[in-house]
């Protein structure tokens, strides 16, 4: 594997001390934050996971967007996307040239008292075996309850639903879940009987001629990969749609994939230990076209 970049980002967000630089490499392989940053401390905090194929960073547009929303239902300062996208850009372009990268930035409340953002952005390899796998033979999900209902975002706006933040332990323990019961990932729903997520992914469903994803009104978040899977299957014919999706029309689908921005599509073969109808086919063809942005 290649080593890894680290940028940190030092002009990055609205209303807070302008320092001197705009960011900076730093060591990756080094301690480089500090003990009370409520990051690390509290989960408080924000990120986005980008896929970088061949040098090209996968809706860019998108994910600064979601991290800007992000941002502003934490409280966050605004973050300066100019400023975000210029760093990644240059963390990537300090990156040795790979088929396949990540491209993790995180903005944390910064240091206990102080309350000045921290942010950084962290360039990564992405290992193709797991993916290529997952990919091609598919994955095997449990369908699990997420302990709330459909209308959570409106009923409970302190929750947070619709951002994505540093308080995924529960998304880390639910795959452990997965993994003790036989599965590698989860499909998550409602307490009321509708489907929403996986705890890292976006759930894509295929019914016929029409594709399908939970609509994001349900405190799930607007997933960058599932928007340019959608694209794909309009420029092949298919009608798309949000909308809520019954728990029980999962058994109906004629394909389901769990759609993320690094993995990209992976099949879904086997849902509760039932086999699910795969296409490997529209598959390879699905993520051929993912893989190929080159925005
Ligand atoms: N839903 C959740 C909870 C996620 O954590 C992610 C990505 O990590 C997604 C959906 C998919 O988002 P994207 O396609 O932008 O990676």
């Amino acid at each position: 594997m290649t080593t890894p970049v680290l940028f940190f980002v030092d002009d990055l967000a609205e209303g807070v001390p302008q320092p001197a630089t705009r960011f900076h490499e730093a060591d990756p392989s080094v301690p480089q934050l500090h003990i009370t940053d409520l990051g690390p401390t509290r989960g408080d905090g924000i990120f986005e996971t980008a896929g970088v194929a061949n040098g090209h960073v996968q809706a860019f547009d998108a994910h600064l967007r979601r991290f800007a929303k992000s941002a502003a239902i934490l409280g966050l300062p605004a973050p300066k996307l100019d400023v975000w996208r210029d760093a990644i850009l240059a963390a990537v372009a300090a990156h040795a040239p790979v088929t396949q990268a990540g491209a993790k930035f995180i903005m944390t409340r910064g240091l206990e008292d102080v309350e000045i953002p921290t942010g950084w952005v962290y360039i990564f390899e992405i290992e193709q075996a797991a993916v290529t796998d997952a990919r091609t033979n598919g994955i095997k999900v449990l369908v699990l309850d997420r302990g709330y209902r459909s209308d959570i975002a409106q009923t409970a706006p302190w929750l947070l639903q619709g951002a994505k933040t540093l308080s995924y332990g529960l998304n880390q323990a639910t795959q452990r879940w997965a993994k003790d019961h036989g599965a590698d990932d989860v499909i998550f729903t409602t307490t009321d009987g509708f489907v929403l997520e996986g705890p890292h992914a976006s759930l894509v469903i295929k019914k016929g001629n029409t594709i399908i994803t939970p609509a994001t009104d349900q405190g799930i978040l607007e997933g960058t990969t599932q928007s340019s899977t959608f694209a794909f299957f309009e420029s092949e014919g298919f009608s798309t749609e949000y909308r809520q999706v019954r728990t029980e029309e999962l058994a109906e689908a004629d394909g389901l994939w769990l759609a993320s921005s690094t993995r990209l599509a992976a099949p879904i073969v086997e849902m509760d230990g039932a086999p699910v109808p795969h296409d490997a086919d529209l598959t390879a063809r699905l993520n051929a076209a993912l893989l190929a942005r080159t925005e």
